[in-house]
Formats: C-alpha cells, structure tokens, sequence
C-alpha cells in the first residue's frame, strides 16, 4: 500500500512558477497548506538522473530533506519513438539557447529534423511524461507516473500552451496540445494522469 499524506503541510520542490500555481490549485482541494521551494530558500539541485521517475524523487527527497517537511516534485518531457524517446528527460536541454533563455520553436524543428534524419518521419509516435514524487524527511517516496500517447505534427499548430504542445496531436483527437482549450488538455493530460494516480495512492 501506498504511504498516504497525513500531514497538512507540504513543501513544492519546485522553482517554477507557472508549475507551483498549477499544482498548488491541484492540491487545494485536498486542503493542503503548499509552500514554494523558493519561500524556504531551498537550493535547486541538478537533475543528474538517467529517467524522469529518478529526477522527480531526487528534488523531492533534497526538498524534504531541507524543508523538514514532505516535499511534492514533478518532472516532465516530451518523448519521440523515432528518436528512441528523446528528448526525454533532457527536454529542457533542447530549448536551451546561449543566454539561458528557451526557445520552443527551435526546439521544435531540431526534434521535427532529428525525425526526418532517423526514418524520414514515418513513426511520428510520441508522447508525454510526468512523474510525481512525493517525499518525507525520513527518506521514504511514493512515486507516480502519468502519460499521454499521440504523434508528433509538423508544422507546429496554436497558441495555446507551453513547449512542445503545437507539435503533438493526443490519440482521439485531431487538435495539438496548443489549439486545444487549456480545460480539454488538462482533462487528458501526462500531468492529469499523474494528479490522479497521485490522488488515487495517497491523497484521497
Ligand atoms: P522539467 O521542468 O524538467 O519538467 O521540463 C519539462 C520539459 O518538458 C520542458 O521543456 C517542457 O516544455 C516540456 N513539457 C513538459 N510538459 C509539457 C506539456 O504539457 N506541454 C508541452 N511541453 C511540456
């Protein structure tokens, strides 16, 4: 069985602020009191491991550790069967330019030009990772993983959205991730997923 979270308060092992506010609506009614990895001053550790399962428990093992509290981590990526699951769990990497900003397009056509290299893009299976972990200062994790099957479109389509949404159709439907309404995404989402797995082990 699942480790349930007794415990009110919770730390976000998080230092985005878009991520912090989406979960934290998510946690609301669980009645949760969520705090910021940045409002402890927690550091931000690096992401050295090879899966997105490892990365997500490493953030929220240091959290918790820090914090004295359970911490909540989640970790993310955009996967390409043709590119043997890249970018994966370095999908940040692929849109990070020079200066430190990202940039999306970009990372768009390299993935849409790795994929013409590989196979000419015949397999244009691809899909969406989210892993949660959810951490004690004891050390002891639950883990869960959400996912989204679709294929990848090019040229990227909408606005709506983050990364690599305007690339990516989910199975069922016609729309990208980025013209989709943000409700219709959320419904059926990687991050969905996980939310619910999450709910379902150790929330509810
Ligand atoms: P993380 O912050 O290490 O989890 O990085 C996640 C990466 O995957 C970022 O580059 C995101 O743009 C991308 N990504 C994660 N979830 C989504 C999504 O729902 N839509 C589009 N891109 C996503």
């Amino acid at each position: 069985m699942p480790r349930r979270l007794t415990e009110k308060k919770l730390v976000l092992a998080s230092h985005n602020r878009g991520k912090l506010a989406e979960i934290a609506a998510l946690l609301a009614p669980f009645g949760k009191e969520v705090v910021g990895a940045p409002a402890l001053g927690l550091p931000e550790p690096a992401e050295t491991e090879d899966s997105f399962a490892g990365n997500a428990a490493l953030k929220a093992r240091a959290a918790a550790r820090g914090a004295q509290l359970p911490a909540l981590a989640d970790d993310s990526g955009f996967c390409v069967a043709a590119l043997g699951g890249a970018p994966g769990v370095h999908t940040a990497d692929w849109a990070s330019q020079p200066d430190g900003s990202r940039d999306y397009a970009k990372a768009m056509a390299a993935v849409w030009a790795r994929m013409l290299e590989q196979d000419g893009a015949a397999d244009r299976h691809a899909w969406f990772v989210c892993a949660l972990a959810l951490a004690w200062p004891g050390g002891h994790v639950e883990a869960y993983e959400g996912r989204v099957a679709g294929h990848a479109v090019w040229p990227p389509r909408g606005a709506n959205g983050f990364g690599f949404d305007p690339m990516f159709v989910p199975d069922g439907h016609e729309q990208t991730f980025g013209e989709m309404a943000p409700a219709a995404k959320h419904a059926i989402s990687h991050r969905a997923d996980a939310f619910a797995r999450l709910v379902a082990g150790s929330l509810g």
